[in-house]
């Protein structure tokens, strides 16, 4: 009980709890396999007649496996910093990922996925455990409370072997991440290093699976190239480098002062051809990042599990590379540091899809259970604040019970924290950029997608409404939620967050 909030213990702990026990019923090897049978039939049918109202051929939904002995493996990647509109099939207009565009066409993709927060602990454990930060409280290195049941812990719990591989120290057992693995791999033995290249993790992540135990396997791949400072070979950093581009090291003071201290003075220095060579080093660091993950998926579909397996690939945020007048993540809640990818393959998923309905990495852990018929009737196709998106991804009525938000929490900087009912979106940020305190923006998001455009003053009667559904819900989810403890860094592990860009003393997340 250590760690709880007073007076939110009952609320709380029935929520995070409400999984665990309704699980307990189908405990036992392979429990779902009827419902996920069910479940793949459904999903083909709906699918089906969605192809025929577009006046298309129905999408082809992957056929069911025959082997009914063994549910699925899962296969959930996060790819840290991961900007939505630098892959292909969200519009980027570069070739930077091939791979993941084709595994884009093979499933299912949700245009308009919202993270719960903007940089790596607080969105990582939004997406593990179907809380808002909010709830979970794991802010600032706290550690993720020992209370929270996460989506290994509920897989585990339906007989499924359970692995984890993360470059994130952000996402490792250091803060609770690997509560309910089997095995988790994170290496920080080179301190010199910023993180595991993604081909290590991948290696990491192929030995793990390679000792296949006859369970079903659920795997959490984290990786970090495209986490700053964007490592790549030297050739992918040639195939991106800009022809009148200053080469601009990364980790040079300007680009760590100006990272790691928000401070707005200092983006003066940062002359258009230092910006030219950040974009295209964010480049290559996603293209080498498309090029390798698409092989390991490659060689995953090539063995006998991989050929049906539930795969979703996504990031647990963006990153700033001066849209609103910054770099980074962790500082704002704007689209380029909220908006992720969310992509959806395999049995019960339709192929072809793009799905236009407001999303959030909340909704993950529902909608994995739900497609492996995991989800218990009882759970009323929730987990914590996320919802089964399965209702969508068969073409079927899919009703929000409530808007989507994003929270940060800053240290001395204050909080940020964002409503969303589509198509509007209200930004609170205790402390910008340029200082200003207690500042609130409004965006349309069908008009104004690069939130170019504040309507706070212009609108101020959907303003006045829209800042009335931000503090009501704030309120209600900080009444439902943990404290999770704060963890001392050591000196060592204080300096990995600052090469990753993270001040660790408190002044930035
Ligand atoms: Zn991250």
């Amino acid at each position: 009980m250590k760690g709880l909030a007073k007076g939110a213990f009952s609320a709380a702990r029935r929520v995070v709890r409400f999984g665990g026990r309704c699980g307990q019923g189908r405990r036992g090897p392979w429990g779902g396999v009827a419902l996920f049978a069910l479940a793949l039939v459904a999903g083909a049918v709906a699918c089906g007649a969605l192809g025929q109202q577009a006046g298309g051929a129905p999408p082809a939904a992957p056929a069911a496996p025959t082997r009914a002995a063994r549910p699925p493996n899962v296969v959930l990647i996060v790819i840290d910093t991961l900007r939505r509109d630098h892959l292909g099939c969200y519009g980027e207009t570069r070739p930077l990922t091939p791979a993941l565009d084709a595994f884009a066409a093979a499933g299912t993709l949700f245009e308009n996925c919202l993270a719960a927060s903007s940089w790596t602990e607080p969105s990582t454990a939004s997406l593990l455990t179907g809380l808002y930060p909010t709830r979970h409280g794991c802010h600032e290195y706290a550690r993720l409370p020992d209370e929270l049941e996460l989506l290994a812990e509920r897989l585990a719990a339906q007989g499924y072997r359970t692995l984890g591989v993360s470059g994130n120290p952000n996402a490792s057992p250091q803060f609770g991440f690997d509560q309910g693995f089997d095995a988790f791999h994170f290496d920080d033995r080179d301190k010199a290093r910023e993180y595991e290249d993604v081909t290590a993790l991948v290696g990491a992540a192929e030995r793990l699976l390679a000792q296949d135990d006859g369970r079903p396997t659920f795997l959490y791949l984290h990786v970090m190239n495209v986490h700053g400072p964007y490592l790549t070979p030297p050739e992918w950093r040639e195939r991106f480098r800009a022809a009148d581009a200053r080469d601009f090291p990364f980790q040079n003071d300007v680009w760590k002062d100006v990272m790691r201290k928000g401070r707005v003075e200092r983006r003066a220095d940062v002359a258009p051809a230092d910006l030219a060579d950040l974009r295209a080093r964010y480049a290559a660091a996603v293209a080498w990042t498309d090029h390798v993950l698409g092989d390991f998926l490659a060689r995953r579909r090539a063995t006998a599990a991989g050929a049906d397996e539930l795969v979703v690939v996504t990031a647990d945020h963006g990153e700033e590379l001066f849209d609103h007048g910054g770099f980074g993540h962790g500082f704002t809640l704007h689209r380029e540091v909220v908006d992720v990818p969310l992509l959806v393959r395999g049995p019960g998923v339709g192929a072809g899809q793009r799905i236009g309905a407001p999303v959030s990495l909340v909704d993950v852990p529902a909608t994995l259970l739900d497609l492996l018929g995991l989800l218990p009737d009882e759970a009323g196709g929730a987990i914590g604040d996320g919802q089964t998106l399965r209702p969508l991804l068969g073409g079927g009525e899919f009703v929000r019970h409530a808007p989507l938000v994003a929270h940060l929490e800053r240290g001395k900087q204050g909080a940020a924290f964002l409503l969303q009912n589509w198509p509007l979106r209200l930004i609170e940020t205790e402390r910008d950029y340029a200082g200003r305190a207690g500042v609130l923006e409004l965006f349309d998001l069908d008009a104004d997608r690069d939130e170019r455009h504040d309507l706070l003053a212009s609108d101020a009667e959907r303003a006045a409404r829209m800042a009335a559904a931000l503090r009501l819900h704030r309120a209600r989810l900080a009444a439902q939620g943990l404290s999770a403890e704060s963890t001392p860094l050591t000196p060592e592990q204080q300096a990995q967050m600052e090469a990753l860009g993270y001040g660790a003393g408190g002044d930035h997340p």
